[in-house]
């Protein structure tokens, strides 16, 4: 009998993008049949509201009930938005991270695709640009400005927001007037521009033109074993600073993208700081490749994700949102520098882009390459279980060295020198000050790297009060310019007064060095050179870092000053030293990957140095050269590194030896707070010894960081041989717990956590 038109409608199941872990039924007008598959966005009522939701496939109406179901207002692709792996990608993030699918959807399209309407073009304002290279040193300042103390005001400030700013708010923030931007543009350092949006250096900028360079052996090695691997299948790439990874990458793409026709992605930390990798795609693979930047517009994202969709676009190259592109035909995913924190998302969906990159891989038949000089340990235990081909790159390309490293122990350098000499000479020991003396006199540049920024990391009174932020359990870091005490976690501001708030005694002790500290420091003492910093306070907008790489690579800075920004992936021939000012940054921070964190970090920045025919030397000043982290950074020992961390993280267990999940309760009510916290541990622990899960709960405890943004924090810290009794057990307390409704109660579910702060 042929199905009567007037028969009942078909029913579909739509996830939606709010905190709701089930799915919703909807009905499918006849019209919007062909539309209404599985990944596609659809437009549903949600209490009167037009919503976005995605389609997951048939219902049977089951959780209807006695409603009828409301139909389905629009579809607005003719192709579903999600393509089947992609669709299956957020179906796992959704189940693993214990979240919402539609959320996770939303999170794997462009923002434009996320809201029912188009967003608004962006309106013409006027722009006050600093030409932040007409004034590079300290001492130029002070010369330049003199009195005029608001005009310099105003020029560090727009140059901290990254040399542009809408006029009206920076004028605003500091309450000046006309005459003291007109006195800024007159001495020729700013200028006004009415321009809508800022210059989009990679559609602006052609590539360098690509260098044929022949493969070494063990680079084609690399290449052969990565195209030999399984569809599907996963190669841990550890290659030794320099050693050529990106080459193997490109080589990869070769094959794959040009030879085979499929396509790619590329994922790289950052873009901003990874200018010269992102290039090096872009001059081998020209028009084929989208950079998806966080400079683009929502506008130029969606076409970019459109170019990539239709298959114009063929490699995409981008930070971690980049693992949803919606390339059809994948064949390669390349996950660069893949220990890198800033591939988990803090906030929900707290995926990590290598897990879904090997997801995806799964799903496709795709290759799926991780490559770092320093691999996570997650990763290294996945190639010593054999889920991971493990591949190695032992030596630096053209036979280079990797450079000899000198640990430089502070306190001995302190028992050694005069008492008022004592602050001066720890931020640059006699052996580093003669080093960089001799690069300058070499014409050589130097890094220099210190992983604070701001001038000092606080201010203490004579009474030993310290000034501390009023919305965060941190203290407030002191800036100079402009002056001002600034929280780190919630950009918090005060003036820098002189006497203390609490007892009024005078405010008198700078404690813990920063960059700008430094900075003032290295003008004193290399008056000639010239030096650059380069840290979030000078790179907050969005080609600031490139700006600043872009001289450093032409010559122009022969000591570049930064945080660890500066250690990510560069390529500078002409680096032959480098200087770490304090290994002890953040050695000592009570999380289970400070160790990692810190021997990354060396490891990373002293990559930098000898890249070129020169060799190079590297200097850590610390005072526990004893720490395994720093021991074995300067003896380029990562196998030895691995197997001191992997021993400590057996006993208190931590990953990789376990599976971790960090319970974060947070609210506005200290004691509500506590009281939830335990509510939720006595339920996790109830559940567990009901369903035998064997998952061991830890807590509830104050977080580290016990108060941030005004909110309270708790957290239980869970943990379980395997990956399946977690889920089942945060599934259980996600969907059975009520967060109570007062106090702005959060319950968050960080599985995987890459920090326990
Ligand atoms: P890694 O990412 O492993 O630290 P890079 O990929 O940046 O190293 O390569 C280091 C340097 O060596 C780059 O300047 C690169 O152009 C150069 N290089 C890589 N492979 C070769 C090769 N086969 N022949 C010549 N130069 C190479
Ligand atoms: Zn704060």
């Amino acid at each position: 009998m042929p199905a009567s038109p007037t028969g009942p409608p078909r029913l579909v199941d739509v996830a939606l993008p709010l905190p709701l872990r089930r799915t919703f039924t909807y009905a499918v007008p006849e019209a919007l049949a062909a539309r209404a598959v599985p990944g596609a966005r659809v437009v549903v009522p949600v209490r009167g509201r037009r919503v976005i939701g995605f389609c997951t496939g048939p219902s049977d109406g089951a959780s209807l009930g006695d409603t009828e179901a409301k139909p389905i207002l629009d579809a607005p692709d003719a192709e579903p938005a999600l393509p089947p792996d992609l669709l299956a990608a957020c179906r796992w993030i959704a189940d693993y991270h214990v979240t919402a699918l539609g959320l996770v959807c939303r999170a794997a399209l462009p923002a434009a695709l996320g809201v029912a309407s188009r967003p608004d073009a962006p309106g013409r304002t006027a722009r006050l640009l600093v030409l932040t290279d007409a004034l590079p040193s300290l001492l130029e300042r002070d010369r330049v400005f003199g009195r005029a103390h608001q005009q310099r005001a105003l020029f560090e400030l727009v140059e901290q927001l990254g040399g542009t700013a809408d006029l009206a708010t920076v004028t605003a923030q500091l309450g000046c007037t006309p005459s003291v931007v007109d006195g800024l543009v007159r001495r020729g350092v700013a200028r006004l521009d009415t321009a809508d949006r800022p210059r989009d250096p990679f559609a602006a900028q052609p590539p360098s033109p690509a260098v044929a360079v022949a493969p070494t052996d063990a680079q084609r090695e690399a290449v052969a074993s990565i195209l030999a691997l399984p569809p599907g299948g996963a190669a841990l790439l550890h290659g030794i600073t320099g050693s050529g990874k990106t080459l193997v990458y490109l080589e990869v793409l070769e094959q794959v993208v040009r030879r085979e026709g499929r396509t790619a992605i590329v994922l790289v930390p950052e873009i901003a700081l990874t200018p010269q990798t992102v290039d090096r795609f872009r001059g081998r693979f020209g028009d084929l490749v989208a950079v998806l930047h966080s400079g683009l517009s929502d506008g130029e994202r969606l076409d970019a994700w459109r170019a990539l969709r239709a298959g114009t676009k063929r490699i995409a190259v981008g930070a971690r949102s980049a693992v949803f592109a919606p390339l059809p035909d994948l064949g390669a995913i390349i996950v660069d520098e893949e220990h890198e924190a800033s591939y988990k998302q803090a906030e929900a969906p707290r995926y990590h882009a290598r897990e879904v990159a090997l997801i995806r891989a799964r799903e496709t038949g795709a290759r799926c390459v991780l490559g770092s000089a320093t691999p996570s340990l997650e990763s290294w235990r996945n190639a010593q279980l054999g889920r991971l081909a493990l591949l190695s790159l032992p030596a630096r390309v053209g036979g280079g060295t990797l450079p000899a490293v000198r640990v430089v122990d502070l306190r001995q350098e302190r028992r050694a020198s005069l008492p008022d000499e004592v602050a001066r000479r720890q931020v640059v020991s006699a052996s580093l000050e003669a080093l960089v003396r001799d690069r300058l006199a070499r014409g050589e540049q130097a890094m220099l790297l210190l992983n604070r920024r701001g001038y000092a990391a606080f201010v203490q009174c004579a009474e030993g009060h310290v000034a501390a932020c009023p919305h965060c359990s941190i203290s407030l870091t002191y800036h100079r310019t402009p002056e001002r005490l600034v929280c780190h976690y919630c950009q918090h501001q005060e003036p820098a007064g002189k006497r203390c708030p609490d007892c009024d005694a005078p405010m008198e002790r700078q404690r813990g060095l920063g960059t700008q500290q430094v900075e003032r420091l290295l003008v004193e003492r290399f008056p000639t050179a010239r030096i650059a910093r380069m840290d979030v306070d000078t790179t907050s907008g969005k080609w600031a870092h490139a700006r600043i790489l872009e001289r450093f690579g032409r010559g122009e800075i022969d000591l570049l000053l930064g945080t660890q920004m500066i250690a990510k992936g560069l390529d500078f021939p002409n680096v032959t030293l480098v200087g770490v000012i304090d290994a002890d940054v953040g050695i000592n921070l009570p999380d289970f990957r400070a160790s990692e964190r810190t021997f990354q970090l060396l490891s990373q920045v002293a990559g930098r140095a000898g890249r070129g025919p020169q060799s190079g030397e590297v200097v850590i000043q610390t005072r526990t050269p004893g720490h395994h982290a720093v021991r074995h950074a300067a003896s380029h020992d990562f196998l030895g590194f691995v197997a001191e961390e992997l021993a400590a993280r057996e006993d208190p267990p931590y990953p990789p030896s376990l599976r971790l999940a960090n319970v974060v309760v947070s609210g506005l009510d200290e004691g509500a707070v506590a009281e939830f916290a335990e509510r939720v541990t006595q339920w996790l622990v109830r559940a567990d010894t009901r369903f035998g899960l064997g998952v061991t709960v830890l807590g509830p405890a104050p977080c580290p960081i016990e108060r941030v943004k005004t909110r309270y924090r708790w957290h239980v810290i869970l943990k379980s041989a395997q990956a399946a009794p977690l889920t089942r057990l945060l599934g259980g307390l996600v969907d059975g717990v009520e967060v109570p409704a007062a106090g702005a109660m959060r319950l968050a579910v960080d599985r995987d956590p890459v920090a326990l702060l």
